[in-house]
């Protein structure tokens, strides 16, 4: 089998021939038709996220072992099953959940493996598939996705997930309340369209390319704003009547984070999910005098995986534009994502 791999931090993938192998007790192996590519593998592959100040944070210290496959938004034909593993057989199309813990801490026992010290996601810790074939060590991790289209399905184990991660933490004011998403490309799509489906009032969205905020639009924002005007903040202060009860960040920068804190009412939640990188200064007093939340996300739980294709097999799939390319253009795909060049997401089909 092909695999693009991670060999150099910075360096393209490379694309690298293994044997195909053999599950062994609870391991079932799947034909990958469709994997996602995320901007995530952008600092995957670069090896870093930027922590601001000039500071550094190294993947390879975090436990990232070179070489490494990338891919995590993964759905594949089951082809082989190890003597152990029950519930599925060959043939059968399931989306793989990639955000895989230790299994046996108290985290992954209160079934938030996306919250283990010792992750090993697929694709980050783990070899995922930029490839033609993804093992997976149980089928406990393999999410039945019925009739949806394979490619349309994997971008729901990064993107979709993440962004169902971040709204459930808005909570029971999601219904009632607008909330501002900062970020118009695949996340901010995907975010738009779960948010709706989740019944969500209204959706705000931040952008500073305006094809980004006008693909928002076309996807259901009831406004959009501009986010490179020095005065974004206090437009949606005065648009929503004072601010709102929550701001998802799905970029993560230093502006970013000032935007999205500053357009919160009192009470208000920014729940930041974006790593894009860098860091800010608070005043503290305003933290009680406001009582505002701040609240990290970082993808989901298998529960959640589950809610998330139970909520999509109901209300349809998300309208992100998706374009299919062969597995070999994953580096010039990368390239395009860095560029900034990708409305939606890209998804490359090694078994089409
Ligand atoms: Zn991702
Ligand atoms: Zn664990």
């Amino acid at each position: 089998m092909r695999s693009f791999q991670v060999c150099i931090c910075g360096q393209p993938l490379q694309c690298n021939e293994y044997p195909t192998p053999k599950p062994a007790g609870t391991e079932v192996l799947l034909k990958v038709l469709a994997a996602g590519v995320c901007h995530s593998d952008l600092h995957l592959s670069d090896g870093y996220f930027d922590l601001g100040g000039g500071k550094r944070m190294s993947l390879e210290d975090r436990g990232m072992k070179l070489p490494v496959t990338l891919g995590h938004e993964n759905v594949g034909e089951v082809v082989a099953v190890g003597p152990d593993a029950q519930g599925v057989k060959v043939g059968d199309r399931r989306l793989a959940h990639p955000w895989i813990g230790c299994g046996v801490c108290a985290v992954c026992q209160r079934g938030e493996e996306n919250l283990c010290r010792a992750m090993k996601s697929l694709g980050v810790f783990s070899n995922g598939r930029y490839s033609d074939y993804l093992m997976l060590p149980h089928p406990r991790y393999l999410i039945d996705i019925g009739d949806l289209p394979a490619d349309r399905a994997a971008p729901l184990a990064c993107s979709g997930v993440t962004t169902y991660g971040a709204l459930k933490k808005v909570g029971p004011m999601l219904t009632t309340e607008p909330v501002v998403v900062i970020g118009a490309g695949g996340l901010g799509l995907m975010c738009i369209a779960i948010h709706k489906a989740m019944g969500g009032k209204s959706a705000i969205v931040v952008d500073i390319d305006p094809k980004k905020r006008e693909a928002a639009k076309k996807a259901g924002a009831d406004m959009v704003f501009d986010g490179g005007t020095p005065d974004a903040a206090a437009q949606i202060v005065a648009a929503t009547n004072g601010g709102v009860w929550a701001v998802i960040d799905l970029v993560g920068s230093s502006a970013t984070a000032r935007l999205g804190i500053d357009s919160l009412i009192k009470g208000g939640k920014y729940i930041i999910v974006g790593l894009y990188g860098g860091d800010i200064t608070i005043s503290l007093p305003p933290f009680p005098m406001r009582a505002i939340t701040l609240q990290g996300s970082y993808v989901g739980s298998v529960s959640e995986m589950a809610e998330l294709i139970d909520l999509v097999k109901r209300t349809g799939l998300p309208p992100v534009p998706i374009k299919t390319r062969p597995l070999e253009e994953v580096n010039a795909t990368l390239n395009d994502l860095r560029a900034g060049k990708i409305v939606g997401r890209v998804v490359l089909t090694p078994a089409g």
